[in-house]
């Protein structure tokens, strides 16, 4: 019996009292005033956006668990400065706290990060501790809290080191994930999401950083960007530029989802990336919302995707829920606490 743990799961349906309130914040660091309080949302508010929406879809496609993340788009840290980014990253990983704790065999909680442009990561570690003290078990973190210039150091800079000390103390992978697009050259989804991926493993080819947290996991989502349909680049790259073979270099850190949408897609995925590396997903409710007419199933249907791929029982076990143990522990340990 297999768990389908879809690892890559956003409240993209929070109720609108939430997103009104992240308005008045932005209209409340403009104007130089106080901030209003944060409104009171009642369980049954929050049941009603996840039974209608991420549960419902959940439950039709057939799998078990999300883990489960604020809304990537809105994170937006870029916008005010690092105490408004604070702020923000607070409540909503606080509502993500609150969806776990009514919902606590189907979503597995996951935060964001108060990752302001100007700030050192002072501000994400301590929230990141903070979650993980009420039962969070990964994070997102953001290669580009600029929103779409690239102007961060790269992954493997010094920079994040003090972040990365944190996230192996915890035993807590992220899931390198952008935000919304500042760049109108970029869009959001289409552009950014899948650039800054291919960038994020690039980064990670050039520099050394696993031998220096050899226990260090991201998740490069959206299928790893453009990586497993270049891979013959990557390898060929690597080889140029004197690094290890990636299988050594970064394949024992680093892990791609199953986001891309369609079956062509996930079976050259399945071909070319060893299916250890390779974590269900689907990004739902999120990214891509429609009925692909070829089909007649949704984009984001993703498990249909992996269910018809052509690959040994154990390879899908591992894919729909093994990988994602072992790359989330805390979640493996909350699992056996409940005896699953
Ligand atoms: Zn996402």
């Amino acid at each position: 019996m297999t768990l389908i743990i879809d690892c890559h799961g956003h409240y993209t349906t929070a109720p609108p009292a939430h997103d009104a309130w992240r308005q008045e914040q932005k209209a409340a660091f403009k104007a130089g005033a106080p901030v209003p309080a944060y409104p009171a949302l009642s369980d049954d508010e929050i049941r009603d956006t996840l039974e209608a929406n991420q549960i419902r879809l959940l439950k039709e496609r057939g799998a078990d668990m999300t883990i489960f993340s604020p809304r990537a788009s809105a994170m937006a840290p870029h916008i005010g400065d690092e105490s408004v980014a604070l702020q923000w990253a607070r409540v909503n990983n606080d509502l993500i706290a609150r969806c776990a704790a009514l919902y606590p065999d189907i979503f597995a909680p996951v935060c964001m990060l108060p990752q302001s442009p100007a700030a050192d990561m002072q501000g994400s570690i301590a929230e990141l501790q903070r979650c993980v003290d009420m039962g969070f078990i990964g994070c997102n973190l953001n290669p580009d809290p600029g929103g779409g210039h690239f102007k961060s150091p790269p992954l493997t800079d010094r920079f994040w080191y003090p972040f990365y000390e944190k996230m192996v103390a915890l035993d807590v992978p992220a899931m390198i994930h952008v935000s919304g697009s500042c760049n109108p050259g970029l869009h959001a989804t289409g552009a950014y999401y899948i650039a800054a991926d291919t960038i994020a493993f690039m980064q990670l080819i050039e520099g050394d950083l696993f031998k220096d947290f050899p226990t260090l996991r991201f998740i490069i989502p959206h299928g790893g960007g453009a990586v497993p349909y270049h891979w013959g680049r990557y390898r060929g790259l690597a080889d140029m530029l004197k690094k290890p073979d990636l299988a050594g270099h970064v394949m024992n850190n680093v892990f791609f989802d199953t986001c891309v949408y369609h079956q062509p897609g996930i079976n050259l995925l399945a071909d070319v990336i060893a299916n250890k590396n390779i974590l269900f997903g689907s990004e739902m409710v999120g990214a891509v919302r429609g009925i692909d007419p070829t089909t007649g199933h949704y984009f984001d249907d993703t498990k249909r995707y992996v269910d018809a791929l052509n690959i040994t029982p154990d390879a899908k076990h591992m894919i729909f829920e093994g990988n994602a143990r072992r790359v989330f522990p805390r979640l493996d340990a909350q699992l056996k606490a409940r005896g699953q």
